[in-house]
């Protein structure tokens, strides 16, 4: 370590990390590593945390134990993620809410206006949009109308999600877990608002949340989007974005991670999808600012609210 870092590392953040999960394990431990900005302080998690780090089974006992933890990084299924925003938002604790930022939209708009009204930060992450080649996908869009989007979304969900129960129950999302993020990067690509026309919705008989599903959406200028989510996909994931302008194709894979405009592969900058979020965490805390967009979670909400609900086949692990 340099003396500048370390320097650096004396005025970071201490921050906790909640829910220590596959994706705290595979990205937020890393990142916040890397980031001089943070200190990784302690864990809540009731199956043991990080070793050598201070470990609370509880949220609340971690909040009230260690009032110099001025962040938190919530990493748990979304089910779980309202009560320890609000409780760490009262604690007055800035907070970094991973995707989806929550069950329903009405918990996060709460969310929202307690953050302001605390005078603290809320982050409701979406990790897909700090991929490499959205932003210059969202540059290349502004001045070339979209006409038509074709979104293939497609993951074995028995590789990418083993074990996890939550997916399958009510607030869990189903397909729509990983399908968020596609929605995610569509609304953030496009200069203008999509709203759902239809969807169907393929619940297998023994889960309340779907494994795959159709979605059509209209925007402006007669610009149509359709979506498939599939978690029955097997073999090497299909995470693709199509867009058909006037001016040209753009072709988004690998989950926003290459970019071809015309055929043309992009050369892209990487800083990485969770250092860029710890990054921008950390900007918006010393801004004194929050970032809560909704509209991916919006879309979704709609899907459950308008979607046709048809049965399928019944899931095993
Ligand atoms: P996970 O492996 O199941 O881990 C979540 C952790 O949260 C669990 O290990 C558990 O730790 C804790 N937890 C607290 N309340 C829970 C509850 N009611 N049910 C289950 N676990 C609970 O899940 P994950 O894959 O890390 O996903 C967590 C969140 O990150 C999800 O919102 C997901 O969309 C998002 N995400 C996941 C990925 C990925 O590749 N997996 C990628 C990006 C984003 P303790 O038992 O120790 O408390």
């Amino acid at each position: 370590m340099t003396v500048t870092e370390a320097m650096t590392r004396a005025d970071a953040i201490d921050l906790a990390l909640v829910g220590v999960g596959k994706i705290a394990r595979d990205q937020h431990l890393p990142a916040i590593a890397a980031d001089a900005g943070f200190r990784l302080a302690a864990t809540a998690s009731r199956s043991g945390g990080v070793e050598g780090v201070e470990n609370h089974a509880e949220l609340d006992a971690l909040l009230a134990a260690r009032p110099d933890v001025a962040a938190v990084s919530l990493c748990q299924p979304p089910q779980a993620r309202y009560e320890a925003a609000r409780a760490a938002l009262l604690a007055r604790r800035h907070v970094m809410l991973e995707k989806p930022p929550g069950q329903t939209v009405a918990e996060v708009q709460a969310l929202a206006d307690l953050a302001a009204a605390q005078g603290v930060t809320l982050f409701a992450t979406w990790h897909s949009r700090h991929a490499a080649g959205v932003a210059p996908a969202r540059d290349w869009l502004a001045s070339r109308p979209a006409r038509r989007v074709r979104i293939t979304w497609q993951e074995d969900v028995r590789e990418w999600h083993p074990g996890q129960t939550w997916i399958w129950q009510a607030g869990g999302l189903g397909v729509f877990d990983p399908g968020i993020n596609a929605l995610s990067i569509l609304t953030a690509i496009l200069p203008g608002p999509v709203r759902l026309t239809a969807a169907d919705l393929h619940v297998p008989t023994n889960c309340e949340t779907p494994i795959a599903c159709d979605l059509v959406f209209a925007g402006a200028e007669g610009l149509s989007v359709e979506a498939r989510f599939d978690f029955r996909w097997e073999g090497p994931p299909r995470w693709d974005i199509e867009v058909e302008t006037d001016a040209g194709l753009l072709r988004l894979a690998k989950g926003g991670a290459a970019l071809e405009l015309d055929g043309a592969p992009q050369r892209l900058e990487d800083p990485g999808e969770y250092p860029d979020l710890y990054r921008r965490f950390g900007e918006l805390i010393a801004a004194g600012a929050s970032d809560v967009d909704l509209a991916p979670l919006v879309l979704v909400a709609d899907a459950f609210l308008l979607g046709r609900r048809l049965p399928a086949e019944p899931f095993h692990e």
